[in-house]
């Protein structure tokens, strides 16, 4: 398999690896319950960048980040994480890095809740100082809903931190660091549509919210299935072109 991920490239091969497009993995450090590792977040959307940047012609993986805005989660050890404004920096850091060195199609791939603004807000930060970049983010997550059939899950839709989803995605990408006789996780009453702002020990007892128990080998392998089939696709147009969206006056009927 050629080789994608940054920190194992020397110069000369970076350089002549040519390459036109970046993915840059955003995870965290909080606890995931007692089956499953502090930096799930990060170690799950590297292991994802990483799959589907093997199937591309041109595009590089960045060294994960562990550290992600994670202050919601904190009342359970080790969390550690970084303030929004600072994980703002990072993200407009890391991008202008790339920019700097000419590769202007950056695909941010998140694997944490508290990062989504963070991630948002230093895109178009970037975006908006090098109009000519092409930045895209995605939380690996959303894909499912449109990629999945609606009973893939068994409780909540899968969803929760360490939940049935997440649960499942590392019994499948990192097995040897999952301890599922520890595994338990509690359902909230939140709404699906108002954005509720809650602190992790509000929701739930455990460092899990959600039903980890119910994750298996064989709902992991459908929700990487379901990440690499739309992304692939989606990041082989991203590589070649960048966004373009050529739009169009309304029909005239
Ligand atoms: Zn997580």
């Amino acid at each position: 398999m050629k080789r994608v991920q940054l920190e194992e490239l020397t110069t000369k091969e970076f350089e002549a690896a040519g390459f036109k497009a970046a993915i840059v993995p955003i995870g965290s450090c909080e606890s995931h319950g007692d089956h499953m590792p502090f930096g799930t977040d990060a170690i799950a959307s590297h292991a994802l960048a990483v799959r589907i940047a093997e199937q591309l012609e041109q595009t590089v993986v960045l060294p994960p980040n562990y550290l992600g805005m994670s202050g919601h989660y904190r009342h359970k050890p080790m969390c550690v994480t970084v303030s929004a404004d600072t994980h703002i920096r990072i993200i407009r850091d890391v991008l202008e890095s790339l920019h700097h060195w000419g590769i202007e199609r950056v695909l941010l791939l998140n694997g944490h809740d508290g990062n989504i603004p963070s991630a948002e807000i230093g895109a178009r930060d970037i975006k908006i100082a090098h109009p000519e970049m092409s930045i895209a983010a995605i939380d690996w997550w959303v894909i499912l809903n449109q990629m999945l059939p609606k009973d893939t899950f068994e409780v909540w839709s899968g969803w929760g931190h360490a939940g049935e989803v997440e649960t499942s995605l590392g019994l499948t990408l990192f097995p040897e660091l999952m301890n599922m006789a520890e595994a338990r996780g509690q359902v909230p009453t939140v709404d699906p549509f108002v954005k509720e702002i809650w602190l992790f020990e509000e929701i739930t007892a455990y460092g899990a919210s959600g039903a980890p128990r119910r994750g298996t080998v064989e709902k992991g392998e459908k929700i990487v299935a379901a990440v690499l089939d739309y992304m692939i696709p989606y990041m082989q147009r991203f590589e070649q072109r960048g966004l373009v969206y050529d739009p169009q006056d309304e029909p005239i009927r």
